[in-house]
């Protein structure tokens, strides 16, 4: 296949990228097949350089974005499927425990907007604090605990190349944060590292980090909101 990048620059792909995104679908339709879910798989090319400009010159059968057309495309798949029964067979075959081999160096770390990110609205701004609840200013509210993990395993991630510590998560989580709070929640959740002050680093998401006690925290929110009241 034959693109166009930027004014003048010709790329010829080393790969057939059509021929890759094929693969994925057809991959993606047998799981989907096997799990009994009814739903067809459609690939989506979609080059991501904000500087790049893409004409495709060959005829292609799949919907080709370029990266100022991502916002609207997620917005226009917002409604077109209540389930997320497809989203739980996917995930069983995902492959865990990928790291990569790519540092965040100090300078680069340090210009990361640090703070809890809201869910909902992906705002980092201070949270409304309560008792066992943080409140967004979009009105969305997680039990704190779960919101402070999932934090944690996200700096993990970010700094996957070194241990968990007290101070560096208080650091970028905000100090409005009990560093006594943080401190327990390292106890109950993290395994500290032999004759350290630091703890086990897996560098991955909460969702995997966590995935055994899945069941557990889907359950939390509902918890503290009932306490609460
Ligand atoms: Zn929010």
């Amino acid at each position: 296949m034959k693109t166009t990048v930027g004014q003048e620059m010709k790329v010829f792909l080393p790969n057939n990228i059509c021929e890759q995104l094929s693969r994925a679908c057809r991959i993606a339709q047998q799981i989907l097949y096997q799990e009994g879910i009814k739903l067809t798989v459609q690939g989506v090319l979609i080059f991501i350089n904000p500087n790049a400009q893409i004409k495709i010159v060959d005829p292609l059968n799949e919907l080709v974005l370029d990266s100022n057309q991502i916002a609207q495309w997620l917005l226009s798949l917002k409604n077109s499927s209540e389930s997320t029964s497809w989203q739980q067979a996917l995930y069983k075959y995902r492959i865990p425990g990928y790291k990569t081999s790519r540092i965040t160096h100090p300078e680069r770390f340090a210009s990361l907007k640090k703070g809890i990110c809201c869910p909902n609205c992906g705002s980092c701004a201070t949270k409304k604090q309560f008792r066992y609840t943080l409140e967004c200013h979009c009105g969305h509210s997680e039990a704190k605990e779960k919101a402070l993990l999932r934090t944690v395993c996200e700096y993990g991630v970010i700094r996957h190349h070194i241990p968990l510590k007290k101070k560096n998560i208080l650091e970028f989580i905000g100090e409005e944060y009990s560093p006594g709070y943080i401190e327990a929640l390292l106890k109950k959740y993290f395994v500290r590292l032999k004759n350290t002050y630091s703890y086990e680093n897996k560098g991955v998401t909460y969702d995997i980090w966590f995935e055994k006690q899945k069941a557990y925290f889907a359950s939390m929110d509902s918890r503290v909101f009932w306490n609460q009241k």
